[in-house]
């Protein structure tokens, strides 16, 4: 039996990147020709067993309470375990979230199966499920099957439409069946939430742009001046403007380790490049970097690539870039951040 595994969110739902990982479970569960059931976890799952009902599910599975709300290791563990036993399941897929990934391998392991992460892409061959994920650093691609059973996969976001979901045609709603679990004793206890303010987050997987800042911004320009906080203002006021989401070169966030100026709203996490992130933004813009390969081979799934640099004999000229402007980067984006204000 082939399981999908979701949390609802606070207010009930499942959240798009579940419903994109319940398309890919159903279009999996089509391939293979196996029936598949649908296990849910939260306070009150029966809304979002509600609107899934009709999705073509034999059956959908809860485990429901204040208790299994929250994310926490062992409450989450036990309930995953519990819901895979009841379905009997062979297959679970379960979107990728933070709260998947922390727990798929111990409940793997529990179940005497295998994990698999980082999943994106299911396919069927000879009636044996086949996952495609990224090795190196996303240099290679993968694809394999396994004869162990459970097997358990976490799905990325993005690999399948929502609509596969939503526009299927109905199926005969499907039995809902509570999974009685007595909460296991937990050490954690959640007591709430600190984020960023949302203008603090500047990594904005579903921007429409990806801006990214080189070390240059902190460099002697023109004048002989260094000018970081002209720099930040300008950075900002464009993010500001345009939400779009903020990379940056190894060398501007490694800044902060040789005790140099930096940017205070950069860290690794913004980092783009061989030994940082590979984001997938449609459009990308480079300022005042140098555009040399371990940084570009990051901008490997970026659609239209341009660049600002004052060099124009850097990377980007030398087929990294589909534009390069030679250019002041401070001139450029101030100018742009006066264009967009107005
Ligand atoms: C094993 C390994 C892994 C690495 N992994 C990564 C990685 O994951 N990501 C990464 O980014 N790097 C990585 N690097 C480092 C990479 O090779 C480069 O050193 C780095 O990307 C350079 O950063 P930069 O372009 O910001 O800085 P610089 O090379 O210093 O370039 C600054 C650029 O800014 C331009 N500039 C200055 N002022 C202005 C202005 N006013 N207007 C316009 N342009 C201006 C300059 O002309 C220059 O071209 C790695 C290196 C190694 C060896």
């Amino acid at each position: 039996m082939h399981l999908y595994l979701a949390h609802t969110e606070p207010d009930g739902t499942l959240a798009k990147s579940a419903l994109e990982a319940l398309a890919a479970s159903i279009q999996l569960a089509e391939s293979l020709g196996t029936p598949f059931s649908v296990g849910l976890i939260g306070d009150d799952p029966g809304a979002a067993a509600n609107d899934i009902a009709t999705c073509g599910a034999v059956k959908v599975l809860t485990v429901s309470g204040a208790d299994f709300a929250q994310a926490r290791y062992a409450t989450d563990a036990a309930a995953a375990e519990a819901l895979c036993r009841a379905a009997a399941a062979t297959i679970v897929t379960v979107p990728a979230t933070s709260r998947w990934n922390r727990v798929l391998a111990g409940v793997a392991h529990r179940l005497g199966g295998r994990a698999d992460t980082h999943v994106t892409g299911l396919a069927a061959t000879n009636g044996q499920p086949q996952v495609s994920r990224w090795f190196y650093r996303q240099r290679m691609e993968g694809v394999f099957t396994r004869s162990t059973r459970p097997w358990l996969l976490a799905l990325e976001g993005g690999i399948a439409h929502v609509a596969a979901v939503s526009n299927r045609p109905a199926q005969s709603p499907a039995p809902v069946e509570e999974v009685v679990l007595t909460p296991p004793a937990a050490r954690t206890r959640v007591t709430g939430f600190e984020a960023p303010a949302a203008d603090q987050q500047t990594i904005r997987p579903d921007a429409e742009l990806l801006f990214v800042t080189g070390a240059g911004w902190t460099k002697k320009q023109a004048d002989g001046q260094v000018k970081v906080a002209e720099a930040a203002t300008l950075i900002l006021d464009f993010l500001r403007h345009t939400r779009s989401s903020l990379g940056s070169t190894k060398s501007l966030v490694d800044l902060g380790g040789e005790g140099q100026s930096v940017l205070p709203f950069l860290s690794h996490l913004n980092q783009v490049g061989q030994t940082g992130s590979t984001p997938r933004h449609a459009r990308g813009l480079a300022t005042c970097c140098h555009g040399e390969e371990p940084h570009t081979v990051g901008w490997r799934f970026i659609g239209e690539r341009r660049a600002i640099s004052l060099d124009a004999n850097c990377g980007w000229a030398r087929g990294k870039a589909d534009i390069l402007y030679v250019a002041d980067a401070f001139d450029v984006i101030a100018r742009i951040n006066a264009l967009l204000a107005g």
